[in-house]
């Protein structure tokens, strides 16, 4: 790999890497220089190309120094600590909150609530918001391209209120179809649940147009930004969304912190799902009262050091800028997508790039997915194979299962040509006959 090693590269957060708006290659080694985990080979000697992160970011040396930091400085139980220690992990903790609200551009921290992830801050809304607001005669709309967790749990909350769920149907080109939104969003219509961009066709939908019909009738949005956030600028207050949810993950940032924005009012309609420590004001034997937002929907122990290392992925992100980043993923995008399309048998699910995000999902004749990202693998090629959690979508597909190369910046193209080499060879590999396979 052309790549230099990670060790002794530059500090990512002091400056930005590149002053153009736009990466050059240079910048993009400089970058893969942050990412110690992508300077190995698999299975031997095979060097890694990632392209799964969709499913997962990689993280930059700044974030993974900043964890150690924490265990080794400052570790302490946040909000009770009356000591040095629990102060700084509280400041710490505290400040990446504004970061967040920073990031997506909320009008307060109060309105930032820790969540472990995606899923739960979806949870959080559909059991504490919905289930508990909604009933017989409402209704929720989603549609066939959600992951499970931006659907599951609606479906959950109908069931326990008697709501019904309503599905917006999709186009062939795998996007939602707005020209029958007035069929489908009404009066009745309380919620509408919306993923800002499909982890599986890279689909990114109409928010402004979504916001806007869903407040005409007086519901409310719920944005599920999983991967949308990784890969543009999010603005909540533009749209005007009131509910949005994202996971660290995705964002450089480590595993089980997770985003849940709310706009103030949409918050404070939330029944607190857990009590414990924390998110209470008083209790006595007979009962207890609840803390102010964004307390009260956080009981227990956060998860301090994750946002302490959330924080820091979003300053590297901001250092970088999401357009930047936008950018950049977009040019892997369409490079990928033409270089693929030349292999016979691909066929890609999902719209035009223009107007999609850096994940190529496809089935290839005479492979199945989970051969092909078999035989990737053992190239060096991570790649993801199955129903991606989209069990309705794949439906819909026809097959039960697409393989899934996902884009990030720090991605190059030679490893879009390395990915299209080791699929031709995949094809070719399965052409022959049974008992002379083999990479
Ligand atoms: N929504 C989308 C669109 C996703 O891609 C994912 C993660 N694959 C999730 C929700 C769930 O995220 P998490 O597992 O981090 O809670």
């Amino acid at each position: 790999m052309a790549d230099s090693p990670a060790s002794g590269s530059a500090p990512a957060t002091s400056e930005p890497v590149f002053s153009s708006g736009k990466l050059s290659a240079e910048d993009v080694q400089r970058i893969r220089g942050d990412f110690p985990i992508l300077h190995q080979m698999v299975h031997g000697d095979q060097p890694l190309v990632y392209l799964d992160s969709a499913a997962t970011s990689q993280k930059p040396r700044v974030v993974i120094d900043k964890l150690v930091e924490v265990y080794e400085q400052y570790n302490s139980n946040v909000h009770r600590g009356i000591h040095a220690l629990g102060d700084r992990m509280t400041v710490e903790m505290e400040g990446a909150r504004e970061k967040v609200a920073r990031f997506i551009n909320a009008a307060s921290a109060e309105q930032i609530v820790f969540t472990s992830g995606t899923t739960m801050s979806v949870n959080l809304v559909a059991h504490g918001w919905a289930a508990q607001r909604l009933g017989p005669g409402d209704e929720i709309l989603v549609n066939e391209m959600e992951h499970h967790a931006n659907l599951v749990p609606w479906q959950m909350a109908a069931k326990a209120s008697g709501a019904t769920l309503k599905f917006l149907p999709l186009t062939p080109t795998w996007e939602l179809d707005v020209s029958r939104l007035e069929e489908f969003l009404t009066r009745r219509t309380k919620l509408v649940a919306v993923t800002g961009m499909s982890n599986v066709t890279g689909t990114i939908n109409p928010l402004e147009l979504l916001t806007r019909a869903a407040h005409d009738v007086g519901a409310r949005i719920f944005v599920d930004a999983a991967q949308s956030a990784a890969h543009g600028p999010v603005d909540v207050r533009s749209p005007d969304v009131d509910f949005l949810a994202f996971s660290g993950h995705k964002l450089l940032g480590p595993t089980g912190i997770g985003i849940l924005y709310g706009k103030a009012d949409a918050l404070e309609e939330i029944e607190p799902l857990f009590g414990g420590g924390h998110m209470i004001n008083e209790v006595t034997p007979e009962g207890s009262t609840w803390a102010a937002l964004p307390a009260r929907l956080e009981a227990g122990t956060a998860p301090f050091a994750q946002t302490a290392g959330l924080g820091v992925a979003l300053d590297y992100l901001s250092n970088l800028g999401m357009e930047t980043i936008a950018r950049q993923e977009q040019t892997l995008l369409e490079l990928a997508t033409s270089r693929l399309e030349t292999i016979p048998g691909v066929t890609i699910f999902g719209p035009p790039c223009a107007k999609k995000g850096a994940i190529v999902s496809m089935t290839v004749d005479g492979v199945h997915a989970h051969d092909l990202a078999d035989l990737l693998d053992r190239q060096g090629v991570a790649i993801r194979a199955g129903h991606h959690c989209t069990m309705p979508l794949h439906e819909r597909f026809g097959v039960a299962a697409t393989a899934r190369a996902s884009f990030a910046f720090y991605n190059t193209p030679e490893e879009v040509e390395q990915l299209a080499a080791a699929i031709e060879k995949a094809v070719e590999i399965f052409k022959r006959p049974r008992r002379s396979r083999g990479v």
